[in-house]
C-alpha cells in the first residue's frame, strides 16, 4: 500500500511463518513409484538435532504455532524422532505427522505426547496387499497394508485424543514419474475406505496424483489421462461415492479441493494466482536441502528462503524475514504457479483484496477461533 501511494515503506516486521511443513529427514525405506519428491530423496543433507531444535525454539518464540513433520523423507526414521516430537509438543506446539505407515512402533511411541488438534495421517493409497506393494515397494518386502493398518487400534488404545487418517492419493493409467509409469489405483478407492473404516481410521482422504513439472513445480497433469478425461474422471466419481456411502459416526470421507476441481472439470480455475503468492509468509518447508516457500517447490532454487539451519536464532530470523520480503517482490506466482491448482489460490486472491482495500484492519470482523492453525 506505501509503494502504491508513494510512501516510504515501513521497517520490515521480523515475522516467521505461521505454520511450517518440516522435512525431518530425506531417508526413505520405500520407493514408491508415484513420489513427487523422489530427486530429493536418500541425499547426504542432514539436520543437526541440537540446531534444529533450537530453530523450533526460535521460532515458537516469534509465533510459529504449527509443525508438520512430513515429505522428502519418512519422519519416523529420523534418529530421535520420538524426543523432538516431544520437544515440539513442549513448546506448545500443534503437531501433525504425515508418515508411510511403516514404523507403526514409532507412531505408538509419540502417541502419548499428541493432544485432540494434532493428527497422524498415513500415506497408503490402496485396499489391497498386491497394490500397496506395488505402488510403495518397501524396503522389506514382506511388510504389507494387514500389518500397518494393525497398529491403529494399538495407537488408538494409547491416545485416541487426536486424529488418525488414511491418505490416498488417486493415480491413473498414463500418469508418470519421468519414464516410470505409475499403478493405477482407482479400482481400490471403494476398497481403501472399508479397510480405513474397519482398521479404526478416523477418515479417508482422496486426493489426486500430481506430477513435477518443469519449473520444478508439482502440478496435475489429467491430460495425460489415458483413455477419455471424462469416463477417467466418472469412475474416480464413482469410486468416492461408494466410499462415501460407507461413512459412519467416527469414520468420514474427505476430498482434497483439487481432487473436487477435477470432478467438477473447474481446477483450471485454481491455476490463475495473483503475481504475489501471501502464502509464503505463512507457511514455509524446513528441509535438509535448505528453507523453501511452499511445499509444490521443496528443493527448488528460486524458490529458496534460506540454508536448511535458517532461523536458529535471532540474526537468522531477521535474514528469514528479509528473503521472504524478497521472495514477496520476486517470485511472480502468477508465471511460476500458473500450472499448480494451488490449494491456497482462494486465501491468495483474498489476501490481495485485503491489501487493496481501504477497511481498516480492525473492522474486520474475526468470526471464531478454529483452534487449527496447519496450513
Ligand atoms: S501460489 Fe500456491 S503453489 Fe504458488 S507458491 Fe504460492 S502457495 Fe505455492
Amino acid at each position: 500500500m506505501a509503494r502504491r501511494e508513494g510512501l516510504p515503506e515501513p521497517e520490515l516486521p521480523e515475522l516467521v511463518p505461521l505454520s511450517i511443513n518440516l522435512d525431518l529427514t530425506t531417508a526413505c525405506n520405500y520407493r514408491c513409484d508415484h513420489c513427487i519428491d523422489w530427486e530429493i530423496l536418500n541425499a547426504k543433507e542432514k539436520f543437526a538435532d541440537e540446531t534444529l531444535r533450537a530453530q523450533m525454539t526460535e521460532l515458537a518464540k516469534r509465533g510459529l504455532r504449527s509443525v508438520i513433520l512430513i515429505g522428502g523423507g519418512e519422519p519416523t526414521l529420523y534418529p530421535g524422532f520420538t524426543a523432538f516430537v516431544r520437544h515440539l509438543k513442549d513448546l506448545r506446539l500443534q503437531v501433525a505427522v504425515v508418515s508411510n505407515g511403516s514404523r507403526g512402533d514409532k507412531l505408538k511411541e509419540i502417541a502419548p505426547y499428541l493432544d485432540s488438534g494434532d493428527w497422524i495421517r498415513l500415506s497408503l493409497d490402496s485396499g489391497s496387499n498386491d497394490v500397496f506393494q506395488r505402488m510403495h515397494k518397501p524396503s522389506r518386502e514382506s511388510l504389507t497394508l494387514d500389518e500397518i493398518c494393525a497398529w491403529i487400534p494399538q495407537i488408538k488404545r494409547v491416545n485416541a485424543r487426536f486424529e488418525l487418517g488414511f491418505s490416498f492419493i488417486i493415480t491413473w493409467k498414463g500418469g508418470t514419474r519421468e519414464d516410470v509409469k505409475v499403478v493405477e489405483n482407482i479400482h481400490e478407492i471403494e476398497l481403501a475406505a472399508r479397510r480405513a473404516r474397519d482398521s479404526g481410521f478416523d477418515y479417508i482422504s482422496y486426493k489426486p496424483f500430481l506430477e513435477r513439472a518443469a519449473t520444478g513445480s508439482e502440478v496435475m497433469d489429467p491430460a495425460k489421462m489415458e483413455g477419455r478425461l471424462a469416463e477417467v474422471v466418472a469412475r474416480i466419481k464413482a469410486g468416492v461415492d461408494a466410499a462415501r456411502a460407507l461413512e459412519r459416526p467416527g469414520f468420514v470421507v474427505r476430498e482434497s479441493t483439487n481432487l473436487r476441481m477435477l470432478m467438477q472439470n473447474s481446477w483450471r480455475e485454481y491455476t490463475r494466482q495473483p503475481r504475489v503468492c501471501h502464502m509464503q509468509s505463512l507457511r514455509q518447508v524446513l528441509s535438509p536441502h535448505g528453507t523453501f516457500n511452499c511445499p509444490a517447490y521443496r528443493g527448488v532454487g528460486y524458490a529458496r528462503v534460506g540454508a536448511l539451519d535458517l532461523y536458529k536464532d535471532a540474526a537468522s530470523a531477521r535474514e528469514g524475514a528479509e528473503m521472504t520480503k524478497a521472495l514477496l517482490d520476486n517470485f511472480d506466482a502468477s508465471e511460476n504457479c500458473k500450472d499448480v491448482t494451488c490449494l491456497y489460490n482462494g486465501t491468495n486472491w483474498w489476501l490481495e483484496q485485503l491489501i487493496e482495500s481501504d477497511t481498516p484492519l480492525d473492522r474486520i470482523e474475526v468470526l471464531s477461533d478454529r483452534r487449527d492453525t496447519f496450513l
